[in-house]
């Protein structure tokens, strides 16, 4: 009897039978671009020996102006199927089943040919779209169509038609972005129009035994956005117009309320699609922050949906569905929802990965094969670099022992599972330590590794990671100012007004930290939608609360200061940055760059402003924490070095600069996958 029975249940679409409930969602990983289809073809292939039940691919244009970026992936011509046929049949070959998504940006098209049903700009894009007359919306519709004939001849098991995210179809929908008062604007019926009538003749073209997904956008999350009423009567009319499923689609891409963050509790709009249970007759799948077995299992068993949809969990781990087979849940790589080496990377113009797996992706560049030759590894800093290394040293058949000084594993990732909206932080702590112990690592935790005990080992690996930076501020030494270790390893507990130095990723943490107090929002759903202002789409059209964003008061007067006079937080994550500012923002943090520090005393912090240090001003504070970046901790492979013996350094202890766990993983895996 398996734990996820309502998971793991077949689906059955009547021509065709979906060996499971979990449905890999679209992600644009940049790979069909690189038009290396082997590569294409082994991401998907991975994942379909992982045994998810039906996978979609990453969005393909049918058309130059409806491609959401030029250059971008289409399905236009007979080499496009030529080309896909070879991921068709990688994936059939190895079980699997796959649906090509065919994405028109509309509006969201990053190019000066991007039409909609009206002018109206989007504030996400430079470019203002083109308004399409009759003759320019039946060409939108039959290169709609054309490509979902060509997905079928390039053996694809059907398409997801992108209906929702503020994309194409989505923009005919609301009096927001459709303006017209021809037949397609106006009258909700004429504004469903174009996703019915893109369905219905679809359908015609790929005939019965084909499946035809339509993403449904169920909560706009933006003004004048679609009601419940609107969203129901649109999903009746889609399936009359023939397709098979409906997936859910949670915001535009232009809404102010995060939707897949790390901060978003998991399963966050599972009602939303519980709320349709019931008013079609055909599969209704959910999204959104669902990234373990147990998540899907309750979303599923209460009703909420008859499929889940997982996408980045896909890219932490292509046997997500296999290891929950196996009863080996613990083992599942967890995406932990930070965005940072897959949506960041995909808005950078980089291919996507994952910080947790750096194999995304990667499948044919980073194989990680059995060693030559077994050796024995020691590895110093159990932290995320130490931890990569030491696992896939181990699949390879090396024999590794770790390292550190700390009574647990997992080095600053116990940091940050501190912060509040950073809860997911415990569960890629948990995984390490389920790994560790899976693949027979040995673990020397409260041990100062020495040079004597290094000797022996064919390979030493450095990953003693970063010290923080000495700010060398006057009055630093008094008692009314503390590190951000001492805060987040709770030694230290500020007062009522703080100031924080260095405006970097941590110091924003820290100052997530200090603003809340009690249940972070993040594990209470409602506290959340309170907090972010989103309310239900059968009291307020587009899911947002007339009164908007209601956070509780904060915890704490923060002022989090920075000596670049730029923006804060303008070098976090591409994606999330602007969910920090805006969480920060919101507790009214105080956000104060162009500083130099001059002095600390018992009444705060001194600054002036300016290379003539004029303004003097005081930043009147109980507590002053010190965020002020890292530099290496490389004492040991000093000593190292001195005594003659051959190490690897990597992760912080190599370079602490822009140190993230993404890069310390990276590096890590790839270190491990050499030796
Ligand atoms: P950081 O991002 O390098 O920021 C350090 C901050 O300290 C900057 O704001 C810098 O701004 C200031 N600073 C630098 N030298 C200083 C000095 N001598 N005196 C006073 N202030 C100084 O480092 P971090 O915040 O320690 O973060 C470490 C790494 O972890 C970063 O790469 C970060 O991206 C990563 N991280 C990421 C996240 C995330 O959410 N993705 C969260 C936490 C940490 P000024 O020079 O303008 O004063
Ligand atoms: Fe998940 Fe982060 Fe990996 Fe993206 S990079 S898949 S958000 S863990």
């Amino acid at each position: 009897m398996t734990a996820y029975p309502h998971m793991l249940a077949p689906l059955d679409l009547g021509f065709t039978t979906l060996k499971n409930r979990v449905l890999m969602g679209s992600m644009h990983t940049g790979l069909e671009e690189t038009k290396d289809w082997n590569r294409v073809a082994e991401f998907y292939a991975e994942r379909a020996r992982g045994e998810v039940g039906l996978m979609v691919t990453g969005g393909i244009g049918p058309n130059l102006e409806g491609s959401v970026l030029p250059g971008a992936a289409m399905m236009t011509t007979d080499e496009d199927v030529a080309n896909h046929a070879i991921v068709t049949e990688r994936v059939h070959a190895n079980g699997g089943k796959i649906a090509m998504q065919i994405l028109h940006a509309g509006r969201y098209a990053y190019g000066p040919m991007c039409v909609a049903p009206s002018p109206v700009k989007s504030p996400i894009s430079p470019f203002p779209p083109a308004e399409l007359d009759e003759d320019g919306i039946e060409k939108q519709i039959s290169d709609i169509v054309a490509t979902a004939g060509r997905a079928k001849a390039a053996g694809y098991d059907g398409v997801e038609i992108m209906g929702s995210e503020g994309y194409f179809l989505n923009q005919f929908l609301v009096t927001h972005t459709n303006k017209r008062t021809d037949r397609w604007g106006g009258s909700y019926e004429n504004r469903m129009r174009l996703p019915i009538e893109v369905v219905r003749r679809t359908r015609e073209e790929v005939g019965t035994d084909f499946i035809i997904i339509y993403r449904l956008s169920m909560i706009d999350l933006v003004p004048n956005g679609s009601t419940f009423e609107e969203v129901v009567q649109l999903a009746q009319e889609i399936e009359k117009a023939g397709a098979t499923i409906i997936n859910t689609g949670i915001g535009w891409h232009e809404a102010r309320i995060p939707t897949i963050a790390t901060s978003v509790p998991r399963a966050a709009f599972a009602w939303v699609t519980k709320k349709l249970m019931g008013k079609v007759s055909i599969p209704v799948i959910t999204s959104n922050r669902i990234n373990t077995p147990e998540v899907a299992e309750e979303v599923l068993s209460t009703g909420c949906a008859d499929m889940v949809s997982l996408a980045r969990p896909m890219l932490a781990d292509a046997h997500f569905v296999r290891k929950a087979m196996d009863e080996k849940a613990a083992h599942i790589a967890p995406c932990i929802a930070c965005n940072q080496a897959c949506l960041d990377h995909t808005f950078g113009g980089k291919i996507s990965s994952c910080l947790v797996n750096p194999r995304a992706c990667y499948e044919t560049e980073l194989v990680v094969a059995p060693a030559d030759t077994a050796k024995s590894i020691a590895i110093v800093g159990a932290g995320p670099a130490g931890l990569s290394t030491a696992l896939t040293a181990a699949e390879r058949g090396h024999t590794v022992t770790i390292f550190d000084r700390a009574d647990e594993i997992g080095g600053q990732l116990n940091m940050a599972k501190q912060v509040p909206g950073k809860e997911e932080f415990w569960g890629l702590v948990d995984w390490y330590r389920a790994m560790v112990a899976e693949m027979g690592i040995t673990v020397h935790l409260n041990t100062e590794a020495t040079v004597d005990a290094l000797k022996g080992f064919d390979e030493v690996i450095i990953a003693t990671g970063v010290l923080p930076r000495d700010p060398e501020i006057p009055g630093q030494d008094a008692d009314n100012v503390h590190s951000y270790i001492d805060v987040l390893r709770k030694r230290a507990t500020p007062g009522k007004r703080v100031a924080v130095i260095g405006a970097g990723g941590i110091g924003f943490d820290v100052s997530e930290y200090l603003v809340h107090e009690g249940q972070s929002p993040t594990e209470n759903l409602p506290a959340w939608m309170e907090e972010w202002g989103v309310a239900d789409t059968a009291e307020h059209r587009g899911g947002l609360s007339p009164e908007g964003p209601q956070p509780d008061a904060p915890a704490r007067a923060v002022t989090l200061l920075q000596r670049k006079a730029e923006k804060h937080g303008k070098r976090l994550g591409k994606t999330t940055g602007w969910i920090h500012r805006a969480a920060l923002k919101m507790k009214d943090v105080e956000f104060v760059g162009g500083v130099n520090y001059e002095r600390i005393d018992a009444e705060g912090l001194h600054v002036s402003f300016g290379d003539a240090r004029e303004n003097p001003t005081l930043i009147a504070a109980d507590d002053i924490i010190l965020c002020a970046g890292q530099v290496p901790d490389r004492s040991l492979a000093d000593a190292l070095e001195a005594a003659g013996i051959a190490h690897h350094i990597i992760g912080g202890a190599d370079v602490a600069a822009e140190l993230d766990a993404k890069r310390a993983i990276d590096q890590g895996t790839r270190l491990a996958a050499t030796l």
